[in-house]
């Protein structure tokens, strides 16, 4: 091979690799090395009951913790109109999605929510709303509990680009889970993209969705291409004017190399 071609493949390689890879052995430290630094300790909370929520891990911001709403808002930055009762709070329907006040970048994030009981409607028209990643990326909220839609909208579905695995959904009016781990993309300073977003989710504590890389942001009927965007963006829920119930969200910055 042509040395100035292998020199350029090289280059190519370094530039490109620690862009796709999460995590390598990190070469500061030999095996089993006792000067290696100990993760920090954490209390890693309680599991949710039916009955009542679980206790979050010590080091997650806690965004919704069953009393009010004072760290979301409407897009114009007017206090969030969804109802807070009873440690959950409801979507208002007609009173618009709402974003935490703070952005949010590549995380791990745990939501409860709860279907409407007893259910209305059909499909799309059933208990629909939405957990927005960067207020972009939507992982559907739905009762797909014996009862059918389009596979890539139905509930913990990417929304028009992966179904999930299996439908591991719950009666309504039953507390579910989302674990969601999400890497947010990367852009060039030209904007170019060098990395798309990925995520994985387990609904109910099973994996739905593997690690799986996103076209780009969620709309109805489309797959638009990503648009350069902040590393850091809030997360939204979705107004899709059903009455779900959301308790317990909190997440956790994930610190990963670029
Ligand atoms: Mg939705």
């Amino acid at each position: 091979m042509n040395k100035i071609l292998f020199a350029a493949i090289c280059i190519l390689l370094l530039g490109v690799v620690p862009v796709i890879c999460n995590a390598q052995v990190d070469p500061r430290w030999k095996i089993h090395d006792p000067d290696r630094p100990a993760p920090p300790v954490i209390d890693s909370g309680t599991q949710s009951t039916q009955d009542s929520p679980g206790r979050p891990p010590s080091d997650a911001v806690v965004l919704f913790d069953g009393k009010d709403l004072s760290k979301w808002g409407h897009k114009d930055g007017s206090a969030a109109k969804w109802k807070v009762e009873n440690g959950y709070f409801e979507v208002v329907p007609k009173t618009g999605e709402i974003h935490t006040r703070e952005a949010f970048g590549d995380c791990q994030l745990h939501v409860e929510f709860a279907e409407p009981a007893p259910p209305k409607g059909e499909g799309q028209d059933r208990g629909n709303s939405g957990v927005f990643l960067q207020g972009l990326y939507e992982t559907q909220v739905l009762d797909s509990y014996q009862s059918k839609t389009y596979a890539d909208g139905q509930a913990s579905a990417i929304y028009g680009q992966y179904p999930p695995l299996v439908n591991a959904s719950r009666p309504p009016g039953q507390w579910q889970t989302y674990d969601i781990v999400f890497h947010g993309p990367r852009f060039a300073k030209d904007g170019k993209l060098l990395r798309p977003a990925r995520e994985t989710v387990f609904h109910n504590g099973v994996l739905v969705q593997d690690n799986v890389e996103l076209s780009g942001p969620t709309a109805h009927g489309k797959r638009p291409p990503y648009e350069p965007q902040p590393e850091k963006l809030p997360l939204a829920l979705q107004d899709h004017n059903h009455p779900v119930r959301y308790r317990n969200i909190w997440i956790r910055e994930l610190k990963t190399q670029d």
